[in-house]
This record gives structure tokens, sequence and C-alpha cells, in this order.
């Protein structure tokens, strides 16, 4: 499934438009064009996964490989999205978004796992903020990429209405689907006047849940939702205060 290989610096090889063939093969043409447009080492990998479809990685000293993971979608890419895919490792954001265009064009070659996700529709695309590049971020940053969940705006069925009561926060700015891996973010925070980082803490917190995979306690059967383990890797988020702070003034402004 993740054909992983190296291959040597040599620039007489020129990049191959190949479609079709082989895995291993379009692997390996992917490998070769690389190599070519960095003119270095290169070590490739190729994924299946659904979140993290492309990461690249310049060299940090002389000698190292420039390093690429990428989804299965890229083995059909032609040489003009491999120099963008080049160009944005070497921070290029015009190039950025021609590789995510890229994507956004193959995103049907990114199939998630069906029955668990029969009947759930994703939209991670708001009019602010992209859900699936903030869950990205959140996913390398906190957990090395190793989480594997869904994401959408959209509000847990169970709880359509946000409700508010008296003592405790009733409005849940996400939640998350153990069973079918999704998590929902609520539509209320796809805004202008909502930064980044309040998001990426929900989505965090969501993501918390889909690594700690609420425990139930044997002895008396009940599930603690957010144990005291959960409360502290919370903290651990950097801007943990300001998004709490956050919530509250937002609770009051807008909900
Ligand atoms: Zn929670």
């Amino acid at each position: 499934m993740n054909p992983c290989m190296t291959t040597p610096p040599d620039d007489s090889l020129e990049p191959e438009q190949s479609v079709g063939g082989s895995v291993a093969a379009r692997t390996s043409a992917l490998g070769r064009a690389l190599t070519a447009l960095t003119k270095t080492r290169v070590s490739l990998r190729i994924n299946h996964n659904t979140h993290t479809l492309a990461t690249v990685s310049p060299p940090k000293r002389a000698g190292e490989p420039w390093k690429f993971n990428l989804h299965a979608m890229f083995l059909d890419a032609d040489e003009i999205v491999l120099q963008a895919l080049v160009a944005w490792g070497k921070n290029d954001d015009a190039a950025g978004r021609a590789v995510r265009k890229y994507i956004d064009a193959h995103m049907h070659a990114v199939r998630p796992k069906k029955s668990r996700m029969a009947g759930v529709v994703l939209s991670p695309r708001g009019n602010t903020h992209d859900l699936h590049a903030l869950m990205q971020s959140v996913n390398e940053e906190f957990f090395g990429g190793g989480r594997s969940v869904y994401i959408t705006w959209g509000q847990d069925g169970r709880r359509a209405t946000p409700a508010r009561r008296s003592r405790t926060r009733q409005i849940r700015f996400g939640s998350y689907d153990e069973h079918a891996k999704v998590i929902r973010i609520h539509p209320a925070l796809d805004r202008p006047e909502v930064p980044e980082f309040f998001i990426r803490f929900v989505i965090y917190h969501e993501m918390l849940h889909d690594l700690l995979d609420l425990e139930t306690n044997e002895a008396t059967g009940r599930r603690r939702i957010h144990p005291p383990e959960f409360r502290e890797m919370e903290r651990l988020f950097p801007q943990y205060h300001e998004a709490i702070a956050f919530e509250h003034r937002f609770l009051k402004e807008f909900m």
C-alpha cells in the first residue's frame, strides 16, 4: 500500500509523463521526475490516506534528500504540477495554490473507507475557513500526522440546535462521531471574526477524542468524556487560554 523509495541523483533522467502502468512503475517514474527537478536525492512516499495529501520537505542540510509524501493522485501529475510541488517546497505561495488546485480536481481519487461513512457528506471548505487545511496542520503539529479522521462543517445531528442552558456551556463548536470518524465543526465559526487559532483549538480538542478513544470505566460502565488526561492534553495547545477567552467572548457576541 505504501511503496517507499529513494532515488539516486541522476540528471540524465527526463521526467516522464506516465499515465497508467503499475503503481510501482509510476512511483519510480515520479521519483525520477522529482529527482530531475530538485537535482538532488529524493525520498518519495506514496500514500493512500485521506488527509495528508501532499507533504514536501526540502533538505535542511546539504546531503539530505528532498522528502515527498504524496497521495497516489500525484502519480498522474504532469510536470507543471511537479514543478509547482517543488516550488511550493521552497515556500512559493502561488505554487502552493496550484498544488491545492490539482488536489481539489483529483479529490475523487481520495476514497474514504466506505460503509461507516455512508450518508455522510463532507464539506470542509467554508466561506472563510478551510477545515481540511486546518485539520491537516493540527494533525502535523500535534499528532505527527498520525490521526486519520474526516472533517466537515455541520452540526451533530443529535444536537442539531445549539441550546443554551444556564450552568454549562451547551453550544458545542465541535463534535466527534467516533464510528464514522467524522469531526463536525459548527458553521457559526465560519466567519472572518473567528481567528484560525480558535478553529484549530476546536479541531485539536476533537482529535484528542479520536486519540484517547474514550475508555469506558470497567467498574461503573460509565464513560468519561473528558477525563483528566484529556484536559491535561487540551491545555498543551499553545493558545489554550486565548482560545477559552475567545470562546466566551464569541458566545456573548454572536450566539
Ligand atoms: Zn469534547
